[in-house]
C-alpha cells in the first residue's frame, strides 16, 4: 500500500519513529509520501529511513501557513520542487475553518501552487476545509489540461466529488471514511475505484477503530478495510488497485 498523504517527519512521531514505520512495514506500506507544511519540513523529511519503506517529499505550503509567505513564492517553488526527489507539489489548498482571514492570501497561494505544478508537470495536493466550492473553481480556472493532483481527505457532495473528477482529480481517501454519521462512506461508495487513492493524513483522522488517537501509517489498513466493503470486493484487490491508481499519479516505478 502507499500512503499518499503522511505527515510522518512531525514531532509528534520523533519518540517511537522506528516502532511507527515498522509498523506501517508489516501492514504492508511500501512508500509514504509526505505533504510539506513549509519550506522547513523539507529538512525533517530528510531525516526519515527505513529498510522496507520508500519516503517522497512534497514542496509548499499549508493554506493555514500562508501568512507572511516569500515574496518570491513562485521562485522558490519551481527551485525546490524541480529537484528529482520532489514528487509533488502540496500541500496547498483553502481552508476556512482554522483561517479565515487570509482568504486572499491563500486563494493566490493556491493558484501560485497550481502553476508551479503544471509547469514542473507533478501532481498538486489540495487540503480543503469548508471551502469547497471556491476550491474547484479555482482548480477549474487553473485546469489547462495539464493539472493533475489529489483532493486529499476527500469529504464532499457527491456533486463536488463528481465535478472534482471532471476537472481530473484524483480523491484521496483517509480515516474519514470509516466514521459514523459523516456520511463520506456512502459518497465515496459513488466515486469510481480507479480515480481513488489511500492516505492517512498521519497524525490526525485516525479511522475507526482508532479514532481519537494519533494516527500512523498501519492504521491504513483500516481504510483500505472499509473500501474493499463498500465497493464489495477483497481487501488484496482494494490495495492493488489503490496503489496501482498512486503509481500512476506520481509516476512511481
Ligand atoms: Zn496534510
Amino acid at each position: 500500500m502507499i500512503d499518499t498523504h503522511s505527515h510522518i517527519y512531525l514531532p509528534q512521531f520523533r519518540k517511537d519513529l522506528s516502532e511507527v514505520l515498522d509498523r506501517a512495514a508489516d501492514a504492508g506500506v511500501t512508500d509514504i509520501l509526505m505533504p510539506a507544511i513549509d519550506f522547513g519540513s523539507l529538512k525533517q523529511m530528510d531525516a526519515l529511513s527505513h529498510p522496507s519503506i520508500r519516503f517522497h517529499k512534497m514542496a509548499g505550503i499549508h493554506p493555514c501557513d500562508v501568512e507572511g509567505h516569500p515574496e518570491n513564492l513562485v521562485d522558490k517553488l519551481l527551485e525546490l520542487g524541480s529537484s528529482a526527489d520532489i514528487i509533488a507539489i502540496g500541500e496547498t489548498g483553502l481552508d476556512y475553518y482554522w483561517s479565515k482571514e487570509h482568504i486572499t492570501a491563500q486563494k493566490e497561494s493556491l493558484r501560485r501552487h497550481c502553476e508551479v505544478a503544471k509547469e514542473l508537470d507533478k501532481p498538486v495536493i489540495l487540503h480543503n476545509r469548508d471551502s469547497t466550492d471556491n476550491l474547484l473553481d479555482i482548480i477549474e480556472e487553473q485546469q489547462d489540461g495539464s493539472l493533475r493532483g489529489i483532493w486529499h481527505c476527500f469529504n464532499g457532495t457527491p456533486e463536488q466529488g463528481q465535478r472534482a473528477l471532471e476537472l481530473g482529480l484524483h480523491l484521496g481517501i483517509g480515516g474519514v471514511v470509516t466514521f459514523k454519521n459523516a456520511g463520506v462512506d456512502q459518497v465515496v461508495a459513488e466515486m469510481p475505484l480507479d480515480r481513488l487513492v489511500l492516505e492517512t493524513d498521519a497524525p490526525y483522522l485516525a479511522p475507526v477503530p482508532k479514532r481519537g488517537k494519533r494516527n500512523e501509517p498501519s492504521f491504513m489498513k483500516y481504510t483500505a478495510q472499509k473500501l474493499s466493503e463498500l465497493f464489495g470486493i477483497s481487501l488484496e484487490e482494494t490495495d492493488r488497485i489503490t496503489t496501482e491508481n498512486a503509481r500512476r499519479l506520481f509516476r512511481l516505478s
